[in-house]
């Protein structure tokens, strides 16, 4: 009984999913006394200087992290990476103009939706007679688009783009699943949006990274929410910002950088990543969804080949501490997740339980 409640459990959850136990502990001293104010995080003005400061050390944080150009401003909205879709687009696509999408699954699918509110869509690729089990190639982007907007990290697939698509035109992505997991170049990018629940926070905000010099070319009113050029005249303070997921975020950033930064988590991402292909690979009951040239980092979707094992191999699982490992409906099997604040140590125990069904087969 006592073992039972002092078990580790191993964190493989989707979204909203794995944050680190110093940042946890930590949030939770805030919530009931936050800088020794007497007060909680969570009872105080969002313009007090406290938070103030809290806003903008995230803010800074995520420039260092990304090691964003100077032109490039950050900010900290409510809506999900749900509303950046519309957002995205209503402040990039001109009226009347045209923009180019990559379709790798239920994600772009929505991104693609939003889009087609504002202006002429042009589908480049998409995976989806496969179930998006790869990343689709695709070629001959019209020069015309005002930019080209892909999906960076498949969460429910379980695919990824192996580095920054190489177009010539500027770059919209959405890295919810993704981001700080691996280091690239931002110049080529208009806008970066992630929602904070898969590797950065808790849910209720939504990260915009954008150069600012290409805002305001739309020829549309915005409205005031929904504007970027708005909420980064009032330094991400434009209304109440969600302060608690903002807090955590920030704290989240700083076990980053104490970490060694957005390389270190990469190295970290690349190791926990081997450790469970090589065992899909290896182990005959297993298989993967995903083609092995589009694997994530992140999600490793996998199946076992026979159905027969199912009940065997959930009992494993579970028995080893392992929450959050069910597949997306759509996809069905297992789906690991592996965010930046899952330890190898955790993959391990997976690995240990796909072995141990091997061995009791
Ligand atoms: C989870 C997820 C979303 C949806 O995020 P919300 O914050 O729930 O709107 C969008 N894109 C990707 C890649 C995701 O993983």
């Amino acid at each position: 009984m006592l073992q039972l409640c002092i078990m580790k459990i191993h964190n493989f959850s989707a979204g909203p999913c794995i944050l680190p136990d110093e940042v946890l502990q930590e949030a939770a001293g805030a919530v009931q006394n936050f800088n020794g104010l007497g007060l909680s995080l969570i009872e105080i003005s969002h313009r007090s200087k406290d938070f103030v400061a809290v806003m903008d050390e995230a803010r800074e944080l995520v420039k260092e992290l990304l090691q964003l150009p100077e032109r490039f401003d950050v900010l900290f909205l409510q809506g999900g990476a749900s509303l950046g879709f519309y957002t995205a687009a209503m402040n990039f696509l001109p009226e009347d103009g045209k923009a180019a999408y990559i379709d790798t699954g239920t994600w772009s699918n929505k991104a693609i939706k939003e889009a087609k509110h504002l202006g002429d869509i042009d589908v480049l690729g998409s995976s989806k007679d496969t179930n998006y089990n790869h990343i689709p190639s695709f070629n001959g982007i019209d020069p015309s688009c005002a930019f080209m907007h892909y999906t960076s990290n498949n969460t429910i697939f379980g695919t990824q783009f192996k580095g920054t698509p190489d177009v010539q035109v500027p770059l919209i992505s959405d890295m919810s699943s993704d981001i700080f997991s691996r280091t690239f170049d931002p110049n080529p990018f208009h806008l970066i949006y992630a929602g904070a629940q898969k590797n950065m926070g808790p849910a209720g905000t939504v990260m915009y990274a954008f150069d600012r010099e290409a805002l305001g070319k739309t020829g549309r009113t915005i409205p005031s929410y929904m504007d970027l050029a708005v909420h980064a005249s009032k330094d991400s303070m434009f209304n109440t910002p969600p302060v608690f997921p903002v807090y955590v975020t920030m704290l989240t950033l700083r076990w980053m950088k104490s970490m060694g930064g957005v390389a270190a988590m990469q190295q970290r991402n690349e190791a926990k990543s081997k450790l469970i292909y090589d065992e899909i690979d290896r182990n005959p009951l297993f298989e993967g969804h995903a083609t092995v040239d589009s694997r994530s980092h992140m999600n490793a979707t996998f199946r076992l080949l026979d159905a027969a094992h199912a009940d065997r191999f959930d009992a494993l699982w579970t028995d080893a501490g392992i929450s959050g490992l069910k597949g997306h409906r759509s996809v069905g099997g297992y789906r690991a997740s592996m965010y930046n604040a899952l330890p190898l140590e955790s993959v391990q125990v997976l690995v240990d339980a796909m072995q141990a069904l091997e061995q009791k087969s």
